[in-house]
C-alpha cells in the first residue's frame, strides 16, 4: 500500500497541447481557473500526494513564460519538450525519466485538473499486481450509435464499456519498452500502447469529477468544484503526562536529556498524543485511547509515532489532507527552544507534509499549576484537514 521506497514513483503531466480558446491566444493548460492556471491545480494534486516522489510535465518550449508563470515556484522536476502527437510527447517524458529511472509512473493529463487523492491512490494499489492500471468510469447512459442526419442507428449494449481517465499509471520500464516498440503507431491513450504490447491493462474507478476540461461548459464547472474546494475541518486535542524517574523525555519524537521522565504505557509523548487526538477529532474519530487501549501490552513502550500514522492514515482514507499543525507544549523545564526545529521536522517527517505547516510552540504557566510544579507536561495542539 503506502510502502514504495523514497524515488519510486514518478508523474508525467502531459500539457504539450495547443488547444487554444476560439479567438484566445493561451492554450487551455495555462488558462486561469479558479484563481490559477489549470496545469497548476493539476501538478498540485500530485506534487501533494504523499506516494508521489517526483512531478515532471511535458509542454511545448514555446509555452515556457506561461509554464514559468504557472508552476515556476513549485519543486518539479524540469520540463520536457513534447512532440507534436501526444503519443511523441509521452515517450518523451519517459525517456527523460529513463535518466534515473522509476520504479513507476503515473501518466496523467493536464487538463483533468480535479483528479482526486483517493484515484490516484487506486491506480497505485493495482499496481502492486498488474503491470498497468488506469482510471475509468463505467458508462451508465444508454449509448446510441448514430446514423446519417443525426437519426439513431442502433443501441449499443453497453455492458463493460469503460470510459478512459488519466492518471493512466505502469512499472516503468514496462511502458517505456511498449512506448518505444510503437512510436509509429498513432495510438490515442498508454493504455492503448499498453495493449498493443500485449499487456494487461487493470480498471480501478475514477471519478465523474476528474472530467478532462475541454469545452467553455467543463472550464465553468470546473472553476465550481474547485472554488467550492471541499471542507476545511479543525481538530484540537489535549494530553498530560506526569513526571517520573528517568533520564529522558521523547516529545514530538524527540529523546531529549532531562532529569526526569514522562509516565505513560507508551513512549508517553504527550505532544504526539495532543497531536493525535487532534487528527481523530478532526474526523469525528474516537479518541486515541479508545483507538489503542492503554489495558493493550501491544501499546507498552510503543513509540507513539505509531499512533499518529494510524490517524494520518483514516484522514487519508477519507480523502483528507493535512493543512497544517500547531502544538503548544506546557512545562517549565526542559527547555523546549533548543530543540523545536528537531520537534517540526519530526512531526513534519511522520505526517508527510512541508515543515512551515508545522508550529512546536512552548509557555510555561508562570510556577502555577500543576505543570507550575513540574509535575508533568501538557501539550495541546490544532490542526486543519482539507477535503
Ligand atoms: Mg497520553
Amino acid at each position: 500500500m503506502e510502502n514504495q521506497a523514497a524515488g519510486d514513483v514518478a508523474a508525467l503531466i502531459t500539457a504539450a497541447g495547443r488547444g487554444v480558446r476560439a479567438g484566445g491566444t493561451v492554450p487551455k493548460q495555462y488558462r486561469p481557473l479558479a484563481g490559477a492556471a489549470m496545469l497548476r491545480h493539476t501538478v498540485r494534486r500530485f506534487l501533494d500526494h504523499p506516494r508521489i516522489d517526483r512531478v515532471r510535465v511535458v509542454f511545448q518550449p514555446d509555452d515556457r513564460p506561461h509554464y514559468d508563470a504557472a508552476v515556476g515556484d513549485l519543486a518539479l522536476d524540469p520540463p520536457v519538450a513534447g512532440g507534436a502527437e501526444r503519443q511523441e510527447s509521452v515517450l518523451r517524458g519517459l525517456e527523460a525519466l529513463a535518466d534515473t529511472p522509476p520504479a513507476l509512473v503515473l501518466v496523467h493529463d493536464a487538463a483533468r485538473p480535479l483528479v482526486a487523492a483517493q484515484t490516484i491512490d487506486r491506480v497505485l494499489d493495482a499496481l502492486s499486481d498488474h503491470d498497468a492500471a488506469i482510471a475509468a468510469v463505467p458508462a451508465t447512459d444508454t449509448l446510441k450509435r448514430a446514423g446519417p442526419g443525426a437519426v439513431v442507428a442502433g443501441t449499443v449494449d453497453r455492458a463493460g464499456i469503460w470510459r478512459a481517465q488519466t492518471p493512466q499509471g505502469f512499472r516503468f520500464a514496462t511502458i517505456l519498452a511498449a512506448h518505444r516498440d510503437l512510436r509509429d503507431r498513432s495510438l490515442t491513450d498508454d493504455a492503448a500502447v499498453a495493449e498493443a504490447a500485449g499487456i494487461a491493462v487493470a480498471l480501478v474507478e475514477g471519478a465523474e469529477e476528474n472530467m478532462k476540461v475541454t469545452t467553455e461548459a467543463d472550464f465553468d464547472r470546473a472553476a465550481r468544484l474547485l472554488d467550492a474546494g471541499g471542507e476545511i475541518r479543525i481538530g484540537s486535542g489535549f494530553d498530560v503526562h506526569r513526571f517520573t524517574a528517568g533520564g529522558s523525555v521523547t516529545l514530538c519524537g524527540v529523546e531529549i536529556p532531562h532529569d526526569q521522565s514522562l509516565a505513560g504505557h507508551s513512549d508517553a509523548d504527550v505532544a504526539l498524543h495532543a497531536l493525535t487526538d487532534a487528527l481523530l477529532g478532526a474526523i469525528g474519530e474516537a479518541d486515541i485511547g479508545a483507538h489503542f487501549p492503554p489495558s493493550d501490552p501491544r501499546w507498552r513502550g510503543a513509540p507513539s509515532a505509531v499512533f499518529l500514522r494510524h490517524a494520518c492514515g483514516l484522514i487519508r482514507d477519507r480523502g483528507g489532507r493535512i493543512v497544517n499543525a500547531d502544538l503548544t507544549l506546557i512545562c517549565e523545564r526542559p527547555a523546549i527552544a533548543l530543540h523545536r526545529d528537531a520537534m517540526r521536522t519530526s512531526v513534519a517527517t511522520l505526517l508527510e507534509v512541508e515543515v512551515d505547516r508545522i508550529a512546536v510552540k512552548a509557555t510555561t504557566t508562570e510556577r502555577l499549576g500543576f505543570t507550575g510544579r513540574g509535575e508533568g507536561i501538557a501539550a495541546q495542539a490544532v490542526v486543519s484537514i482539507e477535503f
